[in-house]
C-alpha cells in the first residue's frame, strides 16, 4: 500500500463540494486552506466570464484541474446530436478562456436508444468536437460513471468502455477520468488503470466515499473514509501507473451542503491525509 499523501499539494476540490459558497468564496477559502487545485463547475459562468474566473483563481495560487462538465452526446433526433455538439464546443471554449487543460465528458445516454447506440453517438459526438479540442489545447476526459447512471447519464460505465473509444480515437487530447466513486465496484480496474497507463490516456482522478446505505443516487456521496471504497488502494494503482496530476475530491451531497463548510473544509483535509 503506497503512503498517506504526505501534505496538501496535490489536494483539488471540485466546486461543487461546498456548493453553498459562491465561486469567489470558494476560490478565497480554498487557498486560505492551503489548497492548490481547483476543479471548476460551469455555473460559476453565471458570475464572471471564464476568463475572469480563471484570472481569480490564478491570483489566489490555485490552478484549476478541470472544468466540469461537458458530454451529453447520445440524442433520438439529429437536431439534438448537433446542438449537444455545439454545447461542447462552447464548453472548449470556456476551458481555453479559463484556462482549464481539460474538459470532463459525463458522456449521456439517450432512454430511448439502446446502450449500444448510445456509445456509438457518444464516440461520433466526440470525434466531431476533437479538433476543436485541439485547436484549444484543451483535453476531453471521458469519465466513466456508475452503471446506476446507465439510463440517463452515461453509457460509459467501465474503464473498458472508455478506453475503447480512446482506442477508436487515438488521440492525444482523449482520455479518461478515474472516479472512484463511479469505478470502485469494477474486478476489471486494477488492470484497466494500468493498461490505461500504459496508453497515456490516465488524465484525472477523482475521490469521494461510497455511504451504505446511499439514500440518493446524485447526492449522497461521503468524505473519504465514510464509505466503502480502498481510495488509497486505488490511488496507489493511478500513481504506479503514471499519474502525477492532482487528487480531486468530488462530493456531492445535501446532508454536507447543510452543514457549516468551513468546518467541512477543514474534516475534507483531515479526511485526505488518513483516507486518500
Ligand atoms: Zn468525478
Amino acid at each position: 500500500m503506497i503512503p498517506p499523501p504526505r501534505d496538501f499539494s496535490r489536494l483539488c476540490l471540485h466546486t461543487m463540494t461546498t456548493r453553498p459558497w459562491t465561486f469567489a468564496e470558494a476560490v478565497r477559502r480554498y487557498a486560505g486552506a492551503g489548497i492548490k487545485g481547483i476543479t471548476v463547475w460551469r455555473s460559476a459562468f453565471a458570475d464572471c466570464s471564464p476568463a475572469a474566473a480563471g484570472e481569480l483563481v490564478r491570483s489566489h495560487g490555485l490552478s484549476v484541474a478541470s472544468l466540469c462538465r461537458g458530454g451529453f452526446f447520445p440524442a433520438d433526433s439529429a437536431d439534438g446530436r448537433a446542438r449537444a455538439i455545439d454545447d461542447n464546443r462552447r464548453c472548449i471554449d470556456e476551458a481555453a478562456e479559463l484556462g482549464a487543460p481539460q474538459v470532463v465528458l459525463v458522456c449521456g445516454s439517450a432512454p430511448g436508444l439502446s446502450l449500444e447506440e448510445s456509445r456509438v453517438q457518444i464516440a461520433g459526438g466526440i470525434a466531431a468536437v476533437l479538433p476543436h479540442a485541439a485547436a484549444a489545447g484543451v483535453r476531453l476526459a471521458i469519465e466513466p460513471l456508475h452503471p446506476m447512471y446507465a439510463a440517463d447519464r452515461s453509457a460509459i460505465n467501465t474503464m473498458g468502455q472508455a478506453r475503447a473509444i480512446c482506442s477508436q480515437l487515438k488521440s492525444p487530447w482523449v482520455g479518461i477520468a478515474v472516479d472512484v466513486y463511479h469505478t470502485w465496484w469494477d474486478d476489471r480496474l486494477e488492470e484497466e488503470i494500468r493498461a490505461s497507463g500504459r496508453e497515456g490516456t490516465l488524465f484525472a482522478f477523482h475521490i469521494s466515499d461510497w455511504r451504505t446505505p446511499t439514500t440518493d443516487l446524485l447526492e449522497d456521496r461521503g468524505v473519504m473514509g465514510e464509505g466503502c471504497i480502498p481510495i488509497r488502494r486505488i490511488r496507489g494503482w493511478v500513481e504506479e501507473s503514471g499519474f502525477s496530476g492532482f487528487n480531486e475530491v468530488e462530493i456531492f451531497s445535501r446532508r454536507l451542503w447543510a452543514t457549516d463548510q468551513a468546518r467541512y473544509l477543514e474534516d475534507i483535509k483531515s479526511a485526505y491525509l488518513a483516507h486518500a
